[in-house]
């Protein structure tokens, strides 16, 4: 029979949660595990918060999640909530551009265009644009195909600055809010290296791979889109997971200083308030600014994560219906760094997502904070919000006030993962298995900023110390 082991997660957000509801359910099984999750603030969830509010469920983070990475839909299922799952609305989306909201043409998957009568009609680029964009099916595979490089520079080489600038930096640093020509490629979208590798041509490979909508019919009939979300609310599923933790095992309030490797073996984490706990195996589930001052200096890793994560705000507005003067059948817009605004997207929530808004309303979320300009994020509630409402009137025409609004800032919350970080990684994982074993680094500072990808970086972390059990 293997010797007890006690596993101490450092951080509650969803990583930490997953972490230690995986672990609770292995001792539910007869595994001889116990667990404790140290939580800095007097809240669970980290970057997912909710808000109900007059009939409307308004996300303040994250507020879905891609459907076809399955781990955070086994998650849920596990808690219970599958009954809660619900897929977004299609519609079009458009970026802005020139002053103006184009549609993203058809067939654009990521910004790479698959399709191309859409391609051709668009005026999102200029005839020479779309001319460069079309080398794509002669330019040869870069030779140094296995080494990484920027996003930027991968897609400028084969599609060329205008595609580049006016739709798929804009799509894709929503996801990351960086700076494209630093992002790393292997890091962010390996995918598309592997279609160069192997088709040479984006345009042509993509055309081989677009993904298939759902086949459940939507609201008004069409096909679901690939994304999910809780129609309780994601919160909902920080909520389940509590209730299913021993409330002994979770400790709010407490900020952990620093984790020892004592003589023994075992590891003491230390807690700011000048007490300390031991551990067999330690989950570090905060962010990786908080968790490399945690570990002492020689496991550390040079450059990992050098640019801090960019911070970024939310501004969910409920408004009537009639407010809306020129409603657009869309789920919403992004920007292309180029123009003069301030918001860098917005979704019409009440389209995407219809079970958040009650009828007769309209919600919309925008974003505002970039990689190279975060200065926004740091205004008053006011100042942020006269400055979206101004940008949005020029876009959609509203003519009031919201009838009210939540402004949520994430302070470095958008980690950057630059060229290397791949092998920035596995030099920090390297240096914990030598010397910190049973101690795993989790969360989105390292294999995906994406709900799924921090979830499935927990269930690896749960599954290694489960196989380790002797
Ligand atoms: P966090 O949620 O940051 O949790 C870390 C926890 O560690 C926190 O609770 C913190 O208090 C705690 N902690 C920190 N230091 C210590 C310490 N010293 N001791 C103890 N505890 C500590 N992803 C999607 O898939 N879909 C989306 O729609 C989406 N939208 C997003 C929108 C916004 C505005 C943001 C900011 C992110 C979004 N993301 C989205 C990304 C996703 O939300 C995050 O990557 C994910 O929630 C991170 O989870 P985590 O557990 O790794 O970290």
């Amino acid at each position: 029979m293997p010797k007890r082991q006690h596993v101490v997660i450092i951080g509650g957000g969803i990583t930490g949660l997953t972490a230690a509801f995986y672990l609770q359910q292995a001792k539910e099984k007869g595994l001889p595990i116990t667990y404790t999750l140290i939580e800095a603030s007097s809240r669970l969830g980290g970057k997912i918060k909710t808000i109900h509010r007059d009939g409307f469920v308004i996300e303040r983070g994250p507020d879905s999640y891609l459907g076809r990475k399955k781990s955070m839909t086994r998650l849920i299922e596990q808690a219970g909530l599958a009954d809660k799952l619900v897929n977004n609305e299609t519609g079009q989306a458009y970026v802005m551009s020139g002053g103006t909201l184009h549609r993203i043409p058809e067939g654009a998957v990521m910004g790479v265009p698959t399709k191309v009568g859409p391609f051709i009609k668009t005026k999102l680029f200029s005839p020479a644009g779309k001319a460069r964009a079309a080398l794509d099916l002669v330019l040869p595979r870069r030779e140094e195909a296995d080494t990484d490089i920027s996003v930027g520079h991968f897609f400028r080489r084969r599609l060329g600055d205008q595609v580049v600038e006016n739709l798929i930096e804009p799509l894709l640093s929503g996801i990351y809010a960086g700076d494209i020509d630093r992002l790393s490629l292997q890091s962010t979208f390996p995918q598309f290296q592997d279609v160069e590798k192997k088709s040479r041509s984006l345009i042509l490979g993509m055309k081989q791979n677009i993904p298939k909508p759902s086949d459940r019919p939507g609201m008004y009939g069409k096909k679901k889109g690939q994304f999910l979300t809780l129609s309780s609310g994601l919160e909902s599923l920080v909520e389940r997971i509590e209730e299913r933790l021993e409330s002994e095992s979770i400790w709010k309030n407490k900020k952990v200083s620093g984790v020892v490797r004592e003589e023994t073996g075992r590891y003491r984490i230390d807690l700011e308030d000048g007490t300390n706990t031991h551990a067999d195996a330690v989950i570090l589930a905060s962010p990786y600014s908080v968790t490399k001052q945690l570990l002492p200096e020689h496991l550390r890793v040079d450059g990992f994560h050098a640019t801090p994560s960019t911070s970024v705000a939310t501004v969910a507005m409920a408004f009537p219906a009639s407010a809306l003067k020129k409603d657009i059948n869309g789920t919403g817009f992004v920007i292309s760094r180029k123009e003069p605004t301030t918001i860098t997207a917005c979704t019409w929530t009440h389209r995407k997502w219809p079970h958040t808004t009650p009828e007769g309303m309209v919600l919309l979320r925008c974003y505002v904070g970039r990689a190279n300009n975060q200065d926004i994020v740091f205004e008053s509630d006011e100042t942020i919000l006269k400055t979206v409402l101004k940008d949005l009137n020029t876009i959609m025409d509203i003519a009031d006030e919201p009838q009210f609004y939540y402004v949520s800032r994430w302070v470095q919350s958008m980690p950057q993962y630059e060229v290397n970080h791949k092998q920035q990684w596995e030099r920090l994982q390297a240096n914990l298995s030598e010397h910190f074993p049973g101690v795993y680094a989790a969360g989105a500072s390292y294999e995906g900023v994406g709900l799924p990808d921090c979830v499935a970086s927990a269930e690896k972390a749960v599954m290694h110390i489960v196989q380790n059990l002797r």
